[in-house]
């Protein structure tokens, strides 16, 4: 496309690439490789591939190059790199640009396998990591020095939305030369402005809002084009973590409605926050879109909206959390977000339960603690759920 279109025509159109049958809906190449019409011709693409010239699923492949160019519109990056998954989005992101004796400080609170790469992986190869309160810029201040290649955080945590201030942490960083990558999964790809901020790579789980439907794994890293196809590619297509054609073929479909979908459901969460407020069998609700969020001003300059995720405490811990839970009818209990269908997940017991005591009591994971993703659902209809299964 020839103009500067804005975001929802870029998320139907973006990075299209037509076959000679001229397709309406985008092909999927569902190929391993390409066949070249000449000996020299596989020798020339070996040297150096152009544009649209490809040589093997693993390096690239149409239908993934698609997807790459249109997240990348989106989140107004020079360029991406599509991966198997979330995590091998992060993995890469971090294995490409790291060297044994390097040093990482990192934002605490983490996915737990973010933390998993961190804590266990990332020293075994001699680099050291320091991990701060990220909500806590004088930790940053002091923990970030000029021995310092990384700095890694969720600008918004899982399950604690807790909030990292994207363009104060990467000013301290730059100040030390380091690199900045943001794991930005619950602001979403529609509300980030994570590049303009200052984050030099942006990872995303596109199994998340992007698929948004919960039908494959995905992830992809974004940034320079320099660093995209420079360490990135060169690490991500020598170690597997690929996306497959079939996959990407998903998450483009995901993009034509991520805004749509990512607004509507944002727009149901306000509307459920603000229901679930004083409730009595509710000792806390937090929403980094209502103003009872302790950073809801750096919410609004940062993101404009809240997401997706709400948490909220139900009173009488755990066994009341799961009497809620079980109650449910329509909110689906499962670990996925960011999906049509709302989703209950109690993270004590499954996406964080093998957290240290005094990690959970630190990131604020209480027995009592649900984590709703909000989907598509009726609002009404969801709020109706959430009140029964309370009472
Ligand atoms: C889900 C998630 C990941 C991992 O993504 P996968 O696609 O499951 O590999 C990483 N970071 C955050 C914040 C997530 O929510």
């Amino acid at each position: 496309m020839t103009h500067d279109y804005k975001s929802r025509t870029n998320l139907v159109h973006g990075g299209t690439r037509r076959s000679q049958y001229n397709e309406v809906s985008e092909a999927i190449f569902l190929t391993q490789g390409f066949v070249y019409d000449t000996a020299e011709q596989a020798q020339a693409r070996f040297v150096k591939a152009g544009e649209d010239e490809f040589i093997y699923a693993r390096y690239g492949n149409p239908t993934v190059a698609m997807f790459e160019d249109r997240i990348a519109m989106l989140e107004g990056a020079e360029d991406a790199f599509a991966c198997a998954s979330g995590m091998a989005a992060v993995n890469g992101a971090l294995m490409s640009v790291l060297n044994a004796g390097d040093h990482v400080v990192a934002g605490r609170a983490l996915f737990g396998s973010c933390l998993y790469i961190l804590d266990e992986i990332l020293p075994r190869f001699g680099v050291h990591v320091t991990l701060v309160d990220g909500k806590d810029l004088d930790q940053w201040r002091a923990a970030i020095t000029d021995q310092t290649k990384v700095v890694f955080f969720e600008s918004v945590s899982n399950p604690g939305l807790e909030v990292v201030d994207i363009q104060s942490v990467a000013e301290i960083a730059h100040a030390h030369g380091a690199m900045v990558i943001v794991d930005n999964v619950f602001a979403t790809p529609v509300f980030s402005r994570a590049i303009e901020q200052g984050a030099d790579i942006v990872t995303y789980s596109a199994t998340k809002h992007i698929d948004g439907q919960g039908r494959a794994l995905g992830g992809v890293i974004l940034g320079k084009r320099d660093v995209i196809r420079g360490p990135v590619e060169t690490y991500m297509k020598h170690t597997g973590g690929s996306m497959s054609p079939f996959t990407a073929w998903i998450m483009l479909k995901g993009l034509e409605t991520i805004d749509l979908r990512v607004r509507a459901q944002t727009a149901s969460a306000e509307k459920i926050a603000e229901a679930l407020q004083g409730h009595p069998k509710i000792t806390k609700v937090s929403y980094p879109g209502h103003p009872s969020h302790p950073q809801f001003d750096l919410v609004a300059r940062q993101m404009g909206k809240g997401g997706t995720i709400i948490t909220f405490e139900v009173a009488g811990g755990e066994a009341a959390a799961f009497a809620f839970m079980n109650k449910l009818d329509i909110i689906v209990i499962s670990n996925n977000l960011g999906d049509a269908k709302s989703i209950a997940t109690h993270p004590a017991t499954t996406t964080h339960q093998r957290l240290p005591q005094d990690q959970k009591d630190m990131l604020g994971i209480t027995p009592g603690l649900i984590r709703l993703s909000v989907g598509l659902e009726d609002e009404q209809d969801l709020i109706g759920d959430i009140l029964n299964a309370l009472s």
